[in-house]
């Protein structure tokens, strides 16, 4: 994925949202039409989501890991 400025002025993609776009968000194979153009603020919260999903997923781990320990320790002790 590439993350750029934008060169042309355009809205901002949250439909929302009535700020200019000022960075693009796109894989290399995206026509310009089908970038996914966000102002700062949208971009800084959308940057926020993914940061908190990835310490969730994290947490999810870390929990899953603890459960299947107990669930192992629990099947060693009842041999
Ligand atoms: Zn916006």
């Amino acid at each position: 994925m590439e993350l750029k400025k934008v060169t042309v002025r355009t809205k901002c993609d949250n439909g929302a949202c009535r700020n200019y776009a000022e960075y693009e968000v796109y894989r290399a194979d995206t026509m310009p039409s089908g970038r996914l153009r966000l102002c700062r603020e949208c971009l800084s919260a959308v940057k926020k989501l993914c940061l908190e999903l990835e310490r969730d997923e994290r947490k999810l781990n870390k929990l899953k890991k603890e459960t299947c320990n107990v669930g192992a320790n629990l099947g060693s002790g009842a041999k």
